[in-house]
């Protein structure tokens, strides 16, 4: 039996079963303003319509500054500056279909900036602000980017490149420009020299509005393209599996440098006219549980790297701050482990709401619903409105329990509208006739909960079993000593691949045989006689992207001597 968690009370989506069954994409529709006239893009439903209407004078943004202090921005405000950005970048020269990056700190020129681009038709491309020179130059050349709004200190970081930097044509500063030489210009000037009234650009509902390069886990970062579309898709995860209701403030903790930062944690909470907070500062636990308490956050979207941080930070830091404003939480990015869950629940007496989804997909696509009963370790079900399956590599849907390719029918709004410059990666997602192909192995349940093991590169064979390493870690973790692990398969000769563990020890815990040989046992009679590292290694940190997920690949390299790939998003 799988262990459960029923639910306390059901949510926006009120009946799964009913609303997937009589779901259908055109009933969406009526929720915005292009179906009564508007124009069709991300930025007039997101915050135009707002700063026309009611909600006028309500905060859209409290961001809040490294230093604490809070900037609260309204809608009006926002719908005005991004306008203003918006003429003043096309006065300046830019046109629709321009790659423009945003290489800024989480502040509210960084939002002003994503929304003014979209709304005067271009491709926005934020970057992460940790990203290195290698890492902007790479991703400027990849799609030929021809503004970088930046501000002064991450201009001095990509100083060393900036002639290589030659298609673009301006480095649009936040802040003082003084010094930097003729292909700078100041953000302020090209605000001022826009119009407040600048109305969106209406745009095709497959013409891209943003440009992400992926996390970089399994190889070099793609730059996917989602289109404006795909708001209908946003808005729907946003009401049914994010839960965002009227009076709601809302904090997702991704940085819009990824698709979560952009989809659920700027457009989607907006279309629906919803308060957000940014916050500039690096993660601390104390920190963000004070920043729930400050500002009443109820619903609150963030990731399993975190999460597993937090736990490890102990219920000490929990109980020192009143999280009692919580109402609902999101975790999406990477699987969360059954005992992130159970932590949760016992700590924050709330469930963790685990969904999946990828920079191509845009919006999630498999979600835990508050109306629903979790399995801890399930990603839960199709969003209504999404087929999903498990299916063999010839597109044939395959029976519950059974492992397979991880698949979801084409036709889902937010669905990518192309990977730049590289049509024959994006022709590879659906190499199987009817599906688009995740690169996720996964199985079904018999009550159709979908279970992840890991990406198809990363599953192990050994002893003639498949096994995800998400399920070794999942053990791994549930271990005392352990904080973090990560899981691979070796090469060997008899076993085909042994599973190797590296694990990040629990501060009071000292790496030992003993303590080797202890975990190793622990995980075997859990799991199985073949599924449980044979080879362990204690290690102090993990190689992970920027974006906080775990890079197996790196660790596997270094295991056998391999070249390390490209490392432009791992951490340091
Ligand atoms: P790259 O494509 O460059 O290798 P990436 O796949 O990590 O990097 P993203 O698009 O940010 O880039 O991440 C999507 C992937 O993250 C999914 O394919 C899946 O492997 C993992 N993922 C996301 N959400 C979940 C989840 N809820 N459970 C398990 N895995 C998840
Ligand atoms: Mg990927």
């Amino acid at each position: 039996m799988d262990e459960t968690i029923p639910p306390t009370d059901p949510g926006n989506l009120q009946d799964y079963e009913r609303a997937y069954n009589e779901f259908n994409w055109a009933s969406i529709n009526k929720n915005f303003d292009w179906s009564r006239g508007g124009v069709f893009n991300v930025a007039a439903e997101a915050v135009d319509r707002h700063a026309n209407g009611p909600m006028k004078d309500k905060v859209a943004l409290y961001s809040v500054l490294a230093s604490g202090d809070v900037v609260p921005v309204t809608f009006r405000e926002m719908s005005e500056r991004s306008s203003r950005f918006a003429d003043g970048l096309i006065k300046l020269g830019a046109v629709k279909g321009d790659r423009i990056f945003v290489f800024l700190d989480r502040n509210t020129d960084l939002f002003v900036s994503l929304i003014g681009i979209a709304k005067m038709g271009g491709i926005a491309g934020p970057l992460f602000s940790a990203l290195g020179p290698e890492a902007v130059l790479d991703r400027v050349r990849d799609c030929q980017a021809s503004y970088m709004v930046v501000s002064p200190y991450l201009y001095e970081r990509i100083r060393p490149v900036l002639k290589e930097l030659d298609v673009i044509k301006r480095f649009i500063i936040v802040g003082d420009n003084t010094g930097m030489g003729e292909r700078t210009v100041r953000f302020d000037d090209v605000s001022a020299s826009g119009d407040s009234e600048f109305k969106a650009v209406g745009m095709g509902q497959n013409d891209p509005y943003i440009i992400h390069y992926t996390s970089g886990s399994t190889g070099k970062p793609k730059g996917i393209m989602l289109g404006h579309k795909a708001m209908l898709q946003q808005l729907m995860a946003c009401r049914n599996v994010v839960d965002l209701r009227e009076g709601d403030i809302y904090w997702c903790t991704a940085d819009p440098g990824w698709v979560t930062g952009t989809s659920v944690g700027i457009l989607g909470p907006w279309y629906l006219g919803i308060t957000i907070i940014s916050y500039e500062g690096r993660f601390d636990p104390r920190t963000w549980y004070s920043l729930i308490e400050r500002f009443n956050v109820t619903v609150w979207f963030t990731a399993p790297t975190a999460l597993r941080m937090l736990m490890r930070a102990g219920d000490g830091a929990v109980q020192e701050f009143d999280l009692s404003s919580l109402r609902h939480i999101c975790s999406a990015g990477e699987p969360l482990n059954p005992e992130v869950v159970r932590w949760g629940l016992k700590s924050f007496q709330k469930r963790i709401h685990d969904n999946w989804w990828q920079t191509e997909t845009g919006a999630p696509c498999i979600s835990n619903y508050r109306c629903m009963t979790i399995k801890p370790g399930s990603m839960g079900r199709p969003m209504p409105g999404v087929v999903a399956a498990i299916v063999d590599e010839n597109g044939k849907e395959l029976p519950p329990r059974k492992e397979g390719f991880l698949a979801l029918r084409p036709g889902w709004p937010s669905m990518m509208v192309g990977i730049w410059g590289n049509i024959s990666k994006f022709r590879e997602y659906f190499y199987v006739p009817g599906w688009y192909i995740s690169g996720d192995q996964a199985y079904q349940d018999e009550d159709g909960y979908i279970w992840f093991l890991g990406r198809v590169d990363d599953v192990i064979k050994t002893s003639g079993e498949r096994l995800g390493p998400f399920e070794v870690e999942s053990a791994l973790i549930e271990h005392p000593a352990v904080a973090e692990s990560a899981v691979i398969g070796k090469p060997d000769e008899l076993r085909g691949e042994i599973v190797k563990a590296f694990i990040v020890l629990k501060p009071g815990h000292t790496p030992s045989e003993v303590l080797k040989n202890e975990i190793s046992q622990f995980v075997r009679t859990r799991l199985s006689y073949y599924a449980y590292p044979r080879e362990i290694d204690f290690v102090t940190t993990l190689p992970k992207t920027r974006s906080g997920k775990i890079m197996r690949r790196v660790l596997k390299a270094k295991e056998l001597g391999h070249p390390l790939g490209d490392l432009s998003t791992l951490d340091d």
